[in-house]
């Protein structure tokens, strides 16, 4: 029987980069192709967009991977589901075009300056990108129902590239895509900065917001040497003003990672004290763990075994403290 694969990712989703619409944001199994999970080139609203040309490509690409065939960049991706002629869901929608899936990563401005940051090579090269204006395009979107709440109501919207309660319209970002009928964002923040709409929206009932929150240290100075900037207290500040919001809604909507660097952060005092901080003290309901992708790209993903265990001991620790807890993309493929 023939093997078949797919991403709902591929088939729906959107990464809009200060360049260029991609897939999505991942790639990171394959580093080397992640150029290739590109679709077309664009830099703001002057660059008219060829829609019939975005889905051509992911049609092409979705039929090429329901017949075998894994896209290089996508290879070793955890987001891949296999199936069969004989399973009973055959994904048929995965070719009707529309979009249910955004990451917003047309800016990379930023208040950090981590070690590990997605966008460093991205900074280094073109430094700061500011971004263009991105509300013809978001306007664009939701008029032609191109990102389509009917196909499919948990449409989500994610923020996926530098900081983004730090960009000046981020609270109109939210309300554009509220008043568009959409019900679920993802927030990737690092707390430097506070935002009261991010507080609002993780205390309402009707919308949904995760705020993921890289944390990373359990003291000061481990945060100062991981994102080069000394604001681990008015982190952990926010972080407890965006757990008390999201007590009022869903308390696991507030989510503190702790990305494992090794040789940087990877002791078992400083997880111990990342641990107590965050459930003792800061009261969050949702802990993730990780290690962090640059070390796990150089290292072709062979983690030691000291490192798994403290995944494992992370994870231990929040079932027995009745933590909702998840590893994160590169903790996640090692199936631990
Ligand atoms: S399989 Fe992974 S890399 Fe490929 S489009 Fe899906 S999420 Fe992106």
């Amino acid at each position: 029987m023939t093997k078949m694969y797919r991403c709902r990712y591929l088939a729906h989703g959107l990464y809009i980069h200060y360049d260029c619409f991609r897939h999505c944001h991942l790639s990171i199994h394959s580093p080397g192709e992640r150029n290739n999970n590109f679709i077309v080139p664009y830099k703001g609203k002057k660059d008219k967009i060829n829609w019939d040309e975005v889905f051509g490509i992911k049609n092409k690409l979705v039929k090429e991977m329901r017949n075998g065939k894994i896209p290089p960049f996508c290879k070793g991706c955890h987001w891949i589901e296999e199936f069969d002629e004989t399973s009973s869901e055959q994904f048929l929608s995965d070719f009707d075009n529309y979009i249910d899936m955004i990451w917003i990563g047309h800016s990379n401005e930023c208040n950090a300056n981590c070690i590990y940051c997605f966008s460093y090579k991205e900074i280094e090269k073109h430094k700061t990108v500011k971004g263009y204006d991105i509300f013809p395009l978001f306007k664009e979107l939701i008029d032609k129902k191109i990102y389509n709440l009917e196909k499919n109501p948990y449409a989500h919207v994610s923020f996926a590239m530098g900081e983004p309660t730090i960009l000046k319209k981020f609270d109109d970002i939210i309300k554009i895509f509220v008043k568009g009928g959409n019900k679920y964002f993802a927030l990737y923040t690092n707390g430097i900065h506070f935002s009261k709409m991010t507080e609002e929206v993780l205390a309402r009932k009707d919308v949904e917001i995760k705020v993921i929150i890289s944390l990373d240290a359990g003291s000061r100075e481990v945060f100062k040497r991981i994102k080069k900037v000394d604001k681990f207290k008015d982190v952990c500040k926010n972080i407890k003003k965006y757990a008390l919001a999201a007590r009022k809604s869903v308390p696991s909507h507030l989510g503190v990672k702790y990305i494992i660097i090794p040789k940087v952060n990877d002791t078992k005092e400083e997880i111990d004290k990342w641990l107590n901080l965050c459930i003792n003290e800061l009261e969050v309901k949702y802990l993730i763990a990780d290690i962090e992708e640059k070390w796990f790209v150089h290292n072709n993903g062979e983690v030691p075994e000291y490192v798994k265990d403290q995944l494992r001991y992370i994870r231990q620790r929040c079932i027995d403290e009745d933590i909702e807890f998840e590893f994160f993309d590169r903790a996640l493929v090692l199936n631990l």
